[in-house]
């Protein structure tokens, strides 16, 4: 293998340790919740979710959970909406 992509490989392994190097801006997910199947969309910071729960609250345990596992990679706007439940 070529020297420049063996230092690639070994500086990708090295971001992917570094997270808040990452941020996710606009993304949608597929969530598999306990019943049905939701969509999951961050958007400019602002979350939307197909669950009757979130329609009511403005957030869910869909996007909590999306909160915590991407944690410092979200825009900060996407993080303060944990605050405000
Ligand atoms: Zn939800």
């Amino acid at each position: 293998m070529q020297s420049s992509l063996i230092g690639k490989i070994e500086k990708a392994k090295r971001y992917a340790q570094e997270r808040e190097r990452i941020t996710f801006s606009d993304f949608t997910t597929s969530f598999q919740g306990k019943h049905n199947t939701y969509t999951v969309k961050c958007k400019d910071g602002q979350w939307q979710c197909t669950c009757d729960f979130f329609s009511l609250w403005g957030l869910c345990s869909h996007t909590m959970a999306l909160q915590e596992i991407l944690s410092e990679m979200l825009p900060k706007e996407a993080l303060l909406k944990i605050d405000q439940g």
